[in-house]
């Protein structure tokens, strides 16, 4: 196993891609998965804080220590099986992503779960229960999970599989792989309908697996998943749609979200619906210069696609284009592998182009992760549309409006833009929890979302949340600091 301590050599460990940054004495690189449970006991009889890295592009300090050690899953990075008869496979969490699905995809087989960010680790994506464009249609990360390998504080091991430990009378109940028993309080809070990546998971007979997804790292290392695969489709029709009405945008994304769960038309069935807003479109321009002057928001639309149907897919997405006046001569329809990465890189380019601006700038981006249920989700971009109009802060708009999430950057260039974009975080927070959904659809609360999280939950609900974290980490040993204040 690799140590580090060089000041030099762990720089790039104490930060992340918000830019939040944090100290560490050592960094740990375990090549095998029982190392860590010796690194975590050692730490637990020590007292010293352990923080758990994965690929560090969290968007909310989640790895970002302040003292003590961080442990690195990079090198814990083995594919264990592919199973093409059951469909799952078992992973290390340190697997990236973008192995995953490249190595599955020889397979003929597919994972949906799809954060923007490729680079980023399978473990890191259990412990933010991340999701992407295609949650629209597939749904986050949780509902992949089959099992899970956990070391916890005390440097334990859990093996948990889905369906076999469930609440039952308040409590969760497991032993260790050397059987510890672990008899962990859980008091259902109540969750938003919406996607959700804020706080623990506690539900009414919920499952022992769910307890540790979107845990931020606070309740255990993930060390290895078994996680669900569907057969890959044929194939996908994508497409990246302009309007120079930001309006005619949002009603089209209406019909489109409102045909694809309804099924109100048997050929349209997305499975992402990603919007840009002018800014977004600005903020590109550079990397894509064939982006139609004069245009004002961009949709990105995929589906999956079988041979047979493709011809009445394509001709009900031409009519449905033809109703709401899109330009066919504009649309950048991918019809291959390539155009299609094409596509997805404009989607990542623009989150991209947010960090590489913040980083460069030396600025402290202030981004909302909020969703709140549909029928709210319109009235509520207007709200954070106007907001951030009359503040007169540079900002841009772009997210997974197929699921009502939105994020709004603001990019304040000064310590009292920043006041400004803080004050106005605030309030767009406080109207999504009011309209029922989520100060955080996605990346967590780490260490910069965490004075939030009260808006949403009650007083109660976080001391349910506390008494969780104390039956599992005592000494309140791992990533300290991550989801509480
Ligand atoms: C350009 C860009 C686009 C993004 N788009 C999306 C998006 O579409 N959807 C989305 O959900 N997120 C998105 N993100 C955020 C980020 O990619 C996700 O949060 C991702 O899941 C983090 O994974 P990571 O491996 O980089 O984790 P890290 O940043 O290293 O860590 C994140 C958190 O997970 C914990 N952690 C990591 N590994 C483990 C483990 N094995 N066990 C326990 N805890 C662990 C860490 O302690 C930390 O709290 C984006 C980020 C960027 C920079």
């Amino acid at each position: 196993m690799l140590v580090k301590s060089d000041k030099n050599e762990i720089l790039s460990y104490l930060s992340d891609a918000a830019n939040f940054r944090g100290n560490a004495e050592k960094v740990y690189v375990p090549e095998k998965i029982e190392e860590v449970s010796r690194i975590l006991q050692e730490c637990f009889e020590a007292g010293t804080p352990v923080h758990i890295s994965g690929m560090g592009t969290g968007l909310t300090g989640g790895r970002v220590p302040a003292g003590g050690v961080i442990v690195s899953t990079e090198k814990l990075n083995r594919i264990i099986e592919i199973n093409k008869t059951e469909k799952f496979a078992i992973v290390e969490s340190g697997v990236i992503l973008e192995d995953f699905h490249k190595e599955l995809k020889d397979q003929n087989l597919y994972y949906p779960p799809d954060p923007t960010e490729q680079c980023s680790s399978i473990g890191g994506n259990i412990s933010n229960n991340a999701s992407g464009a295609k949650t629209f249609k597939f749904g986050p990360t949780r509902d992949y999970v089959l099992a899970l390998e956990v070391s916890l504080a005390d440097g334990e091991t859990v093996h948990l599989t889905r369906g076999e430990v469930f609440e039952k009378d308040g409590f969760i109940d497991f032993k260790s792989k050397n059987g510890r028993a672990y008899h962990i309080p859980v008091e259902p809070v109540n969750m938003p309908t919406t996607k959700n990546a804020a706080g623990y998971y506690m539900r009414k007979g919920m499952d022992a697996v769910d307890l540790f997804i979107g845990s931020e790292g606070t309740l255990g290392i993930i060390l290895q998943a078994k996680l669900k695969l569907l057969p890959l489709p044929e194939d996908f029709l994508s497409m990246l749609l302009f309007f120079e009405d930001e309006n005619v945008a949002l009603k089209f994304v209406a019909e489109l979200r409102d045909s694809s769960r309804n099924k109100k038309n048997e050929y349209i069935d997305a499975l992402a619906i990603e919007f840009f807003d002018w800014n977004s479109l600005e903020f590109l321009r550079d990397d894509f210069p064939n982006i139609p002057e004069g245009e004002r928001t961009a949709l990105w639309i995929e589906q999956d696609v079988s041979g047979a149907e493709s011809d009445n897919i394509l001709l009900a997405y031409t009519e449905l284009l033809e109703k709401y006046g899109v330009d066919t001569e504009e649309v950048w329809f991918a019809t291959g592998d390539k155009e299609r990465r094409e596509l997805i890189r404009f989607r990542h380019a623009v989150s991209q182009k947010v960090s590489d601006f913040i980083s460069r700038n030396n600025i402290r981006k202030v981004g909302t992760d909020l969703a709140v249920p549909d029928d709210k989700f319109f009235d509520f971009y207007h709200f954070c549309k106007n907001g951030s109009e009359h503040s007169g802060l540079k900002f841009i708009v772009y997210g997974h409006f197929g699921n009502s999430h939105i994020h709004l950057n603001m990019l304040p260039s000064n310590e009292d833009e920043y006041r400004i974009a803080k004050e106005l975080y605030r309030e767009l927070c406080a109207e999504a929890v009011k309209a029922g959904g989520t100060i955080s659809a996605e990346h967590g609360i780490g260490k910069i979302k965490r004075e939030y999280l009260k808006m949403m939950y009650s007083d109660r609900d976080l001391e349910s949340m506390k008494k969780i974290k104390a039956a599992l980490d005592t000494k309140n040993n791992l990533s300290p600091g991550n989801i509480f204040l």
